[in-house]
Protein backbone atom coordinates (compact mmCIF):
# COMPACT_ATOMS: atom_id res chain seq x y z
CA UNK A 1 0.00 0.00 0.00
CA UNK A 2 1.22 3.90 -1.12
CA UNK A 3 0.43 7.12 0.04
CA UNK A 4 -1.04 9.70 -2.74
CA UNK A 5 -0.51 12.84 -2.68
CA UNK A 6 -1.82 16.00 -4.84
CA UNK A 7 -0.01 18.83 -5.38
CA UNK A 8 -1.69 21.71 -6.70
CA UNK A 9 -3.56 20.08 -8.90
CA UNK A 10 -6.59 21.39 -11.12
CA UNK A 11 -8.66 19.43 -13.92
CA UNK A 12 -10.24 21.89 -16.55
CA UNK A 13 -12.46 19.62 -19.35
CA UNK A 14 -12.46 21.08 -22.65
CA UNK A 15 -11.98 24.84 -22.38
CA UNK A 16 -13.62 25.83 -19.14
CA UNK A 17 -15.02 23.26 -16.89
CA UNK A 18 -13.28 23.58 -14.27
CA UNK A 19 -13.58 20.13 -12.14
CA UNK A 20 -10.89 20.28 -9.67
CA UNK A 21 -9.53 23.66 -8.85
CA UNK A 22 -6.23 23.36 -7.03
CA UNK A 23 -6.91 20.42 -4.66
CA UNK A 24 -3.80 19.37 -2.50
CA UNK A 25 -4.37 16.65 -0.30
CA UNK A 26 -1.98 13.99 1.18
CA UNK A 27 -3.72 10.19 1.90
CA UNK A 28 -1.42 8.07 4.18
CA UNK A 29 -0.73 4.53 3.40
CA UNK A 30 -2.74 2.17 4.70
CA UNK A 31 -5.99 4.64 5.41
CA UNK A 32 -9.35 4.51 3.98
CA UNK A 33 -9.84 8.43 2.77
CA UNK A 34 -13.19 9.40 1.52
CA UNK A 35 -14.26 11.84 -0.58
CA UNK A 36 -17.39 13.45 -0.09
CA UNK A 37 -19.61 15.94 -1.42
CA UNK A 38 -22.83 16.71 -3.48
CA UNK A 39 -23.32 15.77 -6.95
CA UNK A 40 -20.82 17.58 -9.78
CA UNK A 41 -18.11 18.98 -7.11
CA UNK A 42 -15.45 16.63 -8.49
CA UNK A 43 -14.80 13.45 -6.42
CA UNK A 44 -14.94 11.49 -9.76
CA UNK A 45 -12.68 13.80 -11.40
CA UNK A 46 -10.24 13.42 -8.89
CA UNK A 47 -10.25 9.59 -8.13
CA UNK A 48 -10.14 9.14 -12.12
CA UNK A 49 -6.88 11.17 -11.81
CA UNK A 50 -5.27 8.89 -9.02
CA UNK A 51 -6.63 5.77 -11.71
CA UNK A 52 -4.91 7.70 -14.91
CA UNK A 53 -8.00 7.48 -16.82
CA UNK A 54 -8.00 11.32 -16.73
CA UNK A 55 -4.72 13.50 -16.80
CA UNK A 56 -4.44 16.45 -14.56
CA UNK A 57 -4.62 20.35 -16.45
CA UNK A 58 -2.03 21.33 -13.54
CA UNK A 59 -0.29 19.98 -10.51
CA UNK A 60 1.83 16.93 -9.70
CA UNK A 61 0.50 13.53 -8.67
CA UNK A 62 2.09 11.08 -6.46
CA UNK A 63 1.75 7.23 -5.73
CA UNK A 64 4.30 6.53 -3.11
CA UNK A 65 7.86 8.27 -4.10
CA UNK A 66 6.40 7.93 -7.90
CA UNK A 67 5.24 10.99 -10.06
CA UNK A 68 2.54 9.64 -12.12
CA UNK A 69 1.03 12.57 -13.35
CA UNK A 70 1.46 11.98 -16.42
CA UNK A 71 1.29 8.08 -16.46
CA UNK A 72 -1.29 6.47 -18.20
CA UNK A 73 -3.45 4.09 -16.29
CA UNK A 74 -1.86 0.97 -17.25
CA UNK A 75 1.13 1.33 -16.27
CA UNK A 76 -0.13 2.83 -12.62
CA UNK A 77 -0.51 0.01 -9.53
CA UNK A 78 -4.47 1.08 -9.16
CA UNK A 79 -7.05 -0.72 -9.40
CA UNK A 80 -10.88 1.13 -8.93
CA UNK A 81 -14.47 -0.49 -8.75
CA UNK A 82 -17.28 1.03 -9.97
CA UNK A 83 -21.16 2.11 -9.30
CA UNK A 84 -21.84 -0.43 -12.38
CA UNK A 85 -19.98 -3.76 -11.07
CA UNK A 86 -19.01 -3.93 -15.11
CA UNK A 87 -18.56 -7.73 -14.81
CA UNK A 88 -18.50 -10.02 -17.59
CA UNK A 89 -21.38 -11.57 -18.21
CA UNK A 90 -20.10 -14.42 -20.10
CA UNK A 91 -17.19 -15.26 -17.76
CA UNK A 92 -17.61 -17.14 -14.27
CA UNK A 93 -17.10 -15.98 -10.80
CA UNK A 94 -14.18 -17.40 -11.04
CA UNK A 95 -12.92 -16.06 -14.44
CA UNK A 96 -14.04 -12.91 -13.32
CA UNK A 97 -11.94 -12.32 -10.90
CA UNK A 98 -8.62 -13.97 -12.74
CA UNK A 99 -8.94 -11.89 -15.57
CA UNK A 100 -7.05 -8.89 -14.49
CA UNK A 101 -4.52 -11.36 -13.16
CA UNK A 102 -4.25 -13.86 -16.41
CA UNK A 103 -2.03 -9.86 -17.92
CA UNK A 104 0.38 -9.98 -14.63
CA UNK A 105 2.89 -12.69 -15.59
CA UNK A 106 0.97 -15.36 -13.65
CA UNK A 107 0.72 -18.93 -13.78
CA UNK A 108 -2.19 -20.57 -14.80
CA UNK A 109 -2.04 -22.58 -10.81
CA UNK A 110 -1.26 -19.22 -9.61
CA UNK A 111 -3.76 -17.31 -10.88
CA UNK A 112 -6.37 -19.87 -9.48
CA UNK A 113 -5.14 -20.00 -6.51
CA UNK A 114 -5.09 -15.80 -5.87
CA UNK A 115 -8.56 -15.81 -7.30
CA UNK A 116 -10.04 -18.20 -4.99
CA UNK A 117 -8.22 -16.49 -1.82
CA UNK A 118 -9.84 -12.94 -3.12
CA UNK A 119 -13.47 -14.94 -3.31
CA UNK A 120 -12.67 -16.02 0.33
CA UNK A 121 -11.46 -12.57 1.64
CA UNK A 122 -15.02 -10.90 0.31
CA UNK A 123 -17.29 -13.84 1.23
CA UNK A 124 -17.96 -15.88 -1.83
CA UNK A 125 -15.78 -19.14 -1.13
CA UNK A 126 -18.16 -21.65 -3.20
CA UNK A 127 -19.65 -19.57 -5.69
CA UNK A 128 -16.77 -19.59 -8.46
CA UNK A 129 -18.45 -21.53 -11.04
CA UNK A 130 -21.57 -19.15 -11.07
CA UNK A 131 -22.44 -16.78 -13.69
CA UNK A 132 -22.76 -13.04 -12.43
CA UNK A 133 -26.35 -13.33 -13.56
CA UNK A 134 -26.61 -15.97 -11.23
CA UNK A 135 -25.96 -13.72 -8.46
CA UNK A 136 -27.83 -11.09 -5.90
CA UNK A 137 -26.82 -7.38 -6.42
CA UNK A 138 -24.72 -7.49 -3.56
CA UNK A 139 -22.58 -11.01 -4.27
CA UNK A 140 -21.85 -9.10 -7.97
CA UNK A 141 -20.36 -6.06 -6.07
CA UNK A 142 -18.52 -8.59 -3.62
CA UNK A 143 -17.04 -9.95 -6.79
CA UNK A 144 -15.73 -7.06 -8.59
CA UNK A 145 -14.18 -6.19 -5.16
CA UNK A 146 -12.00 -9.58 -5.37
CA UNK A 147 -11.76 -8.73 -8.95
CA UNK A 148 -9.85 -5.30 -7.76
CA UNK A 149 -8.31 -6.83 -4.50
CA UNK A 150 -6.51 -9.68 -6.49
CA UNK A 151 -4.03 -7.74 -8.11
CA UNK A 152 -3.14 -6.26 -4.78
CA UNK A 153 -2.61 -2.85 -5.89
CA UNK A 154 -0.96 0.05 -4.36
CA UNK A 155 -3.81 2.17 -3.83
CA UNK A 156 -7.61 0.73 -4.28
CA UNK A 157 -10.65 3.27 -5.56
CA UNK A 158 -13.93 3.14 -5.36
CA UNK A 159 -16.42 4.56 -6.88
CA UNK A 160 -20.06 5.28 -4.81
CA UNK A 161 -19.42 1.34 -4.82
CA UNK A 162 -23.07 1.11 -3.38
CA UNK A 163 -25.33 2.71 -5.48
CA UNK A 164 -26.92 -0.20 -6.92
CA UNK A 165 -27.55 -1.91 -3.62
CA UNK A 166 -30.61 -1.36 -1.41
CA UNK A 167 -30.16 0.03 2.22
CA UNK A 168 -29.61 -3.17 4.26
CA UNK A 169 -27.09 -4.26 1.91
CA UNK A 170 -25.61 -0.97 1.68
CA UNK A 171 -24.49 -1.38 5.08
CA UNK A 172 -23.10 -5.33 5.00
CA UNK A 173 -20.84 -4.40 2.26
CA UNK A 174 -19.43 -1.26 3.68
CA UNK A 175 -18.90 -2.86 6.30
CA UNK A 176 -17.09 -5.85 4.24
CA UNK A 177 -14.91 -3.42 2.59
CA UNK A 178 -14.02 -1.40 5.50
CA UNK A 179 -12.96 -5.07 7.55
CA UNK A 180 -11.23 -5.87 4.05
CA UNK A 181 -9.20 -2.89 3.88
CA UNK A 182 -8.30 -3.04 7.36
CA UNK A 183 -7.28 -6.75 7.57
CA UNK A 184 -4.91 -5.79 4.71
CA UNK A 185 -3.92 -2.30 5.41
CA UNK A 186 -4.95 -1.05 1.95
CA UNK A 187 -4.73 2.61 0.88
CA UNK A 188 -8.12 2.71 -0.40
CA UNK A 189 -9.71 6.59 -1.72
CA UNK A 190 -13.63 6.19 -1.75
CA UNK A 191 -16.16 8.09 -3.31
CA UNK A 192 -19.60 8.53 -2.08
CA UNK A 193 -22.25 11.68 -1.62
CA UNK A 194 -23.73 9.76 1.63
CA UNK A 195 -22.58 11.36 4.48
CA UNK A 196 -23.77 8.39 6.92
CA UNK A 197 -21.76 6.26 4.69
CA UNK A 198 -18.22 8.56 4.75
CA UNK A 199 -19.29 8.86 8.54
CA UNK A 200 -19.17 4.94 8.94
CA UNK A 201 -16.22 3.54 6.74
CA UNK A 202 -13.65 6.57 6.99
CA UNK A 203 -10.13 7.26 9.12
CA UNK A 204 -10.37 10.70 6.99
CA UNK A 205 -13.45 12.91 5.49
CA UNK A 206 -12.48 15.26 2.38
CA UNK A 207 -15.58 17.22 2.36
CA UNK A 208 -15.61 18.84 -1.56
CA UNK A 209 -17.70 21.75 -2.60
CA UNK A 210 -17.62 23.44 -5.95
CA UNK A 211 -14.49 21.72 -7.33
CA UNK A 212 -12.49 22.37 -4.03
CA UNK A 213 -11.83 20.95 -0.55
CA UNK A 214 -13.82 22.52 2.24
CA UNK A 215 -12.05 20.31 5.22
CA UNK A 216 -10.52 17.46 5.33
CA UNK A 217 -10.86 15.56 9.48
CA UNK A 218 -11.30 12.87 10.85
CA UNK A 219 -15.56 11.91 10.98
CA UNK A 220 -15.40 13.15 14.70
CA UNK A 221 -13.39 16.48 13.98
CA UNK A 222 -16.00 16.79 10.88
CA UNK A 223 -18.37 16.13 13.12
CA UNK A 224 -17.67 18.54 16.60
CA UNK A 225 -15.63 21.29 14.37
CA UNK A 226 -16.96 22.35 11.19
CA UNK A 227 -15.60 24.82 9.54
CA UNK A 228 -18.38 26.58 7.88
CA UNK A 229 -22.12 26.18 7.44
CA UNK A 230 -21.58 24.26 4.16
CA UNK A 231 -19.66 21.23 6.37
CA UNK A 232 -21.84 21.81 9.30
CA UNK A 233 -25.02 21.00 7.05
CA UNK A 234 -23.56 18.14 4.57
CA UNK A 235 -22.27 15.94 7.81
CA UNK A 236 -24.70 14.99 9.58
CA UNK A 237 -27.72 17.28 11.32
CA UNK A 238 -27.31 20.25 12.65
CA UNK A 239 -29.36 23.47 13.49
CA UNK A 240 -27.58 26.95 12.13
CA UNK A 241 -28.77 29.30 15.06
CA UNK A 242 -28.33 33.27 14.29
CA UNK A 243 -26.25 34.44 17.46
CA UNK A 244 -24.61 37.65 18.66
CA UNK A 245 -20.90 37.34 20.23
CA UNK A 246 -21.17 39.67 23.19
CA UNK A 247 -17.40 39.52 23.83
CA UNK A 248 -13.77 37.52 22.95
CA UNK A 249 -11.56 37.42 25.60
CA UNK A 250 -8.22 35.00 24.64
CA UNK A 251 -9.79 32.16 22.65
CA UNK A 252 -13.39 32.22 24.95
CA UNK A 253 -16.33 34.01 23.41
CA UNK A 254 -19.42 35.38 25.17
CA UNK A 255 -22.65 34.97 22.98
CA UNK A 256 -26.05 36.08 23.63
CA UNK A 257 -29.33 34.43 23.06
CA UNK A 258 -32.13 36.44 24.55
CA UNK A 259 -31.09 37.10 27.71
CA UNK A 260 -28.98 33.56 27.78
CA UNK A 261 -25.44 33.76 28.17
CA UNK A 262 -22.71 31.07 27.10
CA UNK A 263 -18.68 30.23 26.92
CA UNK A 264 -17.61 29.05 23.58
CA UNK A 265 -14.11 28.62 21.69
CA UNK A 266 -14.41 31.75 19.22
CA UNK A 267 -12.27 30.08 16.37
CA UNK A 268 -10.87 33.63 15.68
CA UNK A 269 -14.82 34.82 14.66
CA UNK A 270 -15.22 38.92 15.93
CA UNK A 271 -17.64 39.94 18.39
CA UNK A 272 -21.21 40.80 16.36
CA UNK A 273 -23.53 38.29 14.10
CA UNK A 274 -22.38 34.55 14.03
CA UNK A 275 -23.68 31.47 13.84
CA UNK A 276 -23.85 28.67 16.11
CA UNK A 277 -24.16 24.89 14.72
CA UNK A 278 -25.89 22.75 17.16
CA UNK A 279 -26.32 18.77 16.57
CA UNK A 280 -30.11 17.86 17.19
CA UNK A 281 -28.66 15.45 20.36
CA UNK A 282 -26.73 18.07 22.28
CA UNK A 283 -30.06 20.57 22.83
CA UNK A 284 -30.99 19.83 26.47
CA UNK A 285 -34.48 20.37 26.50
CA UNK A 286 -35.79 21.07 29.98
CA UNK A 287 -32.36 22.33 31.01
CA UNK A 288 -32.02 24.90 33.83
CA UNK A 289 -30.41 27.65 31.70
CA UNK A 290 -31.11 28.84 28.54
CA UNK A 291 -33.52 29.82 25.80
CA UNK A 292 -37.36 29.99 26.23
CA UNK A 293 -38.91 27.92 22.97
CA UNK A 294 -42.14 25.78 22.39
CA UNK A 295 -42.63 22.50 21.75
CA UNK A 296 -44.12 22.48 18.05
CA UNK A 297 -44.38 18.76 17.16
CA UNK A 298 -43.13 15.59 18.48
CA UNK A 299 -42.59 12.20 16.78
CA UNK A 300 -41.74 8.59 18.42
CA UNK A 301 -39.68 6.86 15.76
CA UNK A 302 -39.17 4.04 17.77
CA UNK A 303 -35.44 4.33 19.34
CA UNK A 304 -35.76 8.16 20.32
CA UNK A 305 -38.79 11.15 20.31
CA UNK A 306 -37.73 13.91 17.90
CA UNK A 307 -38.78 17.49 18.47
CA UNK A 308 -39.16 20.49 16.67
CA UNK A 309 -38.75 23.70 18.61
CA UNK A 310 -39.99 27.14 18.00
CA UNK A 311 -37.79 29.68 19.66
CA UNK A 312 -37.73 33.51 18.89
CA UNK A 313 -34.97 33.34 16.36
CA UNK A 314 -35.86 30.40 14.25
CA UNK A 315 -37.23 26.48 14.51
CA UNK A 316 -34.52 23.66 15.05
CA UNK A 317 -35.02 20.07 15.29
CA UNK A 318 -33.88 18.35 18.50
CA UNK A 319 -33.61 14.42 19.70
CA UNK A 320 -34.18 12.93 22.88
CA UNK A 321 -33.75 9.43 24.13
CA UNK A 322 -36.18 9.11 26.36
CA UNK A 323 -38.95 7.33 24.71
CA UNK A 324 -41.12 7.17 27.80
CA UNK A 325 -42.28 10.27 28.66
CA UNK A 326 -42.40 12.27 25.98
CA UNK A 327 -42.91 16.27 25.91
CA UNK A 328 -46.28 17.47 24.90
CA UNK A 329 -46.91 19.47 21.85
CA UNK A 330 -47.54 23.06 23.01
CA UNK A 331 -45.50 23.40 25.55
CA UNK A 332 -43.03 26.01 27.01
CA UNK A 333 -40.39 24.81 27.59
CA UNK A 334 -36.27 26.17 28.39
CA UNK A 335 -33.83 24.99 26.53
CA UNK A 336 -30.09 24.58 26.94
CA UNK A 337 -26.52 23.20 25.53
CA UNK A 338 -25.22 19.82 26.08
CA UNK A 339 -21.09 19.68 26.69
CA UNK A 340 -19.74 19.78 23.69
CA UNK A 341 -22.73 21.58 22.31
CA UNK A 342 -22.74 24.55 19.84
CA UNK A 343 -19.65 25.50 17.48
CA UNK A 344 -19.10 28.93 16.77
CA UNK A 345 -19.12 29.72 12.95
CA UNK A 346 -18.48 32.80 10.82
CA UNK A 347 -22.19 34.21 10.06
CA UNK A 348 -22.25 33.56 5.86
P1 LIG B 1 -18.91 14.15 -8.93
O1 LIG B 1 -18.28 12.80 -9.10
O2 LIG B 1 -18.58 14.81 -7.63
O3 LIG B 1 -20.39 14.13 -9.15
P2 LIG B 1 -17.50 14.83 -11.38
O4 LIG B 1 -16.05 14.73 -11.09
O5 LIG B 1 -18.13 13.72 -12.13
O6 LIG B 1 -18.29 15.14 -10.04
O7 LIG B 1 -17.77 16.17 -12.22
C1 LIG B 1 -17.25 17.43 -11.85
C2 LIG B 1 -17.63 18.44 -12.91
O8 LIG B 1 -16.98 18.13 -14.15
C3 LIG B 1 -19.10 18.50 -13.23
O9 LIG B 1 -19.44 19.83 -13.51
C4 LIG B 1 -19.23 17.65 -14.47
O10 LIG B 1 -20.32 18.04 -15.26
C5 LIG B 1 -17.92 17.92 -15.19
N1 LIG B 1 -17.45 16.78 -15.98
C6 LIG B 1 -17.19 15.52 -15.52
N2 LIG B 1 -16.72 14.73 -16.50
C7 LIG B 1 -16.67 15.51 -17.62
C8 LIG B 1 -16.26 15.27 -18.98
N3 LIG B 1 -15.80 14.08 -19.38
N4 LIG B 1 -16.35 16.31 -19.84
C9 LIG B 1 -16.79 17.52 -19.43
N5 LIG B 1 -17.19 17.81 -18.19
C10 LIG B 1 -17.14 16.82 -17.28
MG1 LIG C 1 -19.18 10.91 -9.42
Amino acid sequence: AAPVSFQNVSKIYGRDVLAVDNVNLEIEAGKLVTLLGPSGCGKTTTLRMIAGLEMATKGRILIGDADVTTLPATDRDVSMVFQSYALFPHMSVLENVSYGLSFSGFSKAETRERALVGLDLVGLKGFDARLPSELSGGQQQRVAVARALVLEPQVLLFDEPLSNLDAKLRRQVREDIRAIQKDLGLTVVYVTHDQEEALAVSDEIVVMRNAAIAQIGTPRQLYDAPVDRFVADFIGEANLLPCTIEKVDGDQATIAIETYRYQLPSRGIPVGPATMAVRPSRLVIGAKDGFKAKIAKATYVGVRMEYTLEAEFGSMFAVQDDVDSPLNVGSDVTVGFAEKGPVLLPEG
